[in-house]
């Protein structure tokens, strides 16, 4: 494989247009301003079921199971690219599982039929490690394993997966999907995963404000800092095709740590921090978990590389939200 490097391809990359859909969750918008940098503020429309009270840019609201309006928004907007985040995640996931099957498959149904019948030429689709299941090696997960995910998420992301590899066999529709680990950013809130404590502990952690883990604290799981997380998406969506050699979903890894390793990497800037374990729920989906994912063919296929560990997501992310003493 001949190494071209990423920004060559951005300046290379055609003019294309692009819909995101859930661009207003944790992801989704951080990934909009991304891909508005990238592409120019127009050129990328973004969607949620929700109205954005500030938007920077143009939007739409589109309900994803809505899919005339989704073809209309392709079609009024020539649309060329869609990112599809819009999703229920693995926690909220459990208390409706009947309503995200329902959105998590008819929403990527109507993405993957108006991406075919209207010629969009390119679709993300973000997997999880959700699709991992207790018959699943805990340590190391190869990209071709035992999948028995536990939860309805797990399995609508899995049956997704399978779902993107058909439409590129039987269509040829160009599809790339990555295996996110839980995302770790300070920009936005996030939505209702099995992850989301090593997102609320920094805020708690800053407002010098005791926090309750609902995980155990030698629960570990993989894990990947946000900006990491978007490097990777725009890096195997500028891919060139013959690169991608995953058409399910890669496997994609940051880093790998425990609650009780979290909070030791916090208290060496926020010594007294104090931090109590009170497992709920959520503990029997992070069980049924892997704690590390072996991305090797994402590294071989288009050069994937993490910049961020625990220690320096860790000492980014209580800059950004204010705690300035560095130890
Ligand atoms: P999020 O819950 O923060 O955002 C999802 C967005 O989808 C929300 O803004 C919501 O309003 C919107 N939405 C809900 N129902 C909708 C509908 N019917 N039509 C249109 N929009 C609708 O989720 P996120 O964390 O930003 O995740 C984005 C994607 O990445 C999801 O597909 C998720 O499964 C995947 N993912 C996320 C993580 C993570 O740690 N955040 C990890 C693995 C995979």
């Amino acid at each position: 494989m001949v190494y071209v490097p990423f920004y060559t391809i951005i300046l290379t990359m055609p003019n294309d247009n692009i819909l995101i859909t859930g661009a207003n969750g944790q992801i989704g918008s951080v990934l909009t301003d991304e891909l508005r940098k990238h592409y120019g503020t127009d050129r990328v429309l973004a969607t949620d079921i929700r109205i954005l009270t500030k938007a920077d840019g143009p939007f739409e609201q589109l309900d994803i199971l809505d899919q005339d309006r989704l073809s209309h928004l392709i079609k009024e907007y020539k649309i060329t690219q869609i990112y599809h985040l819009a999703a229920i995640l693995s926690a909220k996931g459990e208390q409706n599982p009947r309503r995200t099957w329902d959105l998590n498959m008819n929403g990527l149904f109507n993405v993957l039929e108006c991406a075919r019948q209207l010629g969009i030429r390119k679709v993300f689709y973000p997997s999880s490690i959700a699709v991992f299941g207790p018959a699943t090696p805990k340590v190391s997960v190869p990209q071709e394993t035992v999948m028995d995910p536990s939860t309805v998420y797990g399995i609508s992301k899995q049956a997704g997966e399978q779902w993107c590899a058909y439409y590129y066999k039987r269509f040829g529709l160009d599809i790339r999907s990555l295996r996110y680990p839980g995302i770790i950013g300070y920009q936005s809130p996030p939505g209702g995963g099995t992850t989301d404590y090593a997102v609320d502990i920094f805020h708690y952690a800053v407002r010098k404000e005791p926090f309750e883990c609902f995980l155990q604290k030698d629960t570990g799981l993989p894990m990947i800092y946000m900006p990491d997380a978007i490097r990777a998406t725009l890096e195997v969506m500028e891919a060139p095709s013959e690169w991608i050699s995953v058409r399910s979903s890669y496997n994609l890894s940051g880093m790998s740590f425990t609650p009780s390793q979290l909070v030791a990497a916090i208290r060496k800037h926020v010594p007294d921090f104090k931090v109590t374990y009170k497992p709920d729920f959520r503990q029997q989906i992070a069980d049924s978990w892997s704690s590390s994912v072996d991305d090797r063919i994402a590294r071989q296929d288009w050069s994937w590389k993490p910049e961020y560990d625990l220690k320096a997501m860790t000492a980014d992310m209580l800059k950004h939200l204010g705690h300035l003493a560095v130890l």
